[in-house]
């Protein structure tokens, strides 16, 4: 059984990288299990799209001052 440590290293991990079939089935079946987990799997589903909002904003002013 996975422990909390290793799932939240795999949440963040995530948003780096695309994680294994198996550490997402790992993950998954911690967080079914785990109600602290899966808060802390929601939050950092809020700051992944929350990061890709200000990436979208950062490029659309970026094209305007970097084409010189
Ligand atoms: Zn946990």
């Amino acid at each position: 059984m996975m422990i909390c440590k290793r799932a939240t290293e795999l949440m963040s991990q995530r948003l780096d990288r695309p994680l294994t079939w198996k550490e997402k089935v790992s993950l998954r079946l911690h967080l079914s299990m785990c109600g602290a987990c899966k808060q802390c799997n929601r939050q950092f589903e809020l700051l992944h799209l929350a990061g890709q909002r200000l990436d979208e904003e950062r490029h659309a002013q970026g094209e305007d001052s970097g084409s010189h």
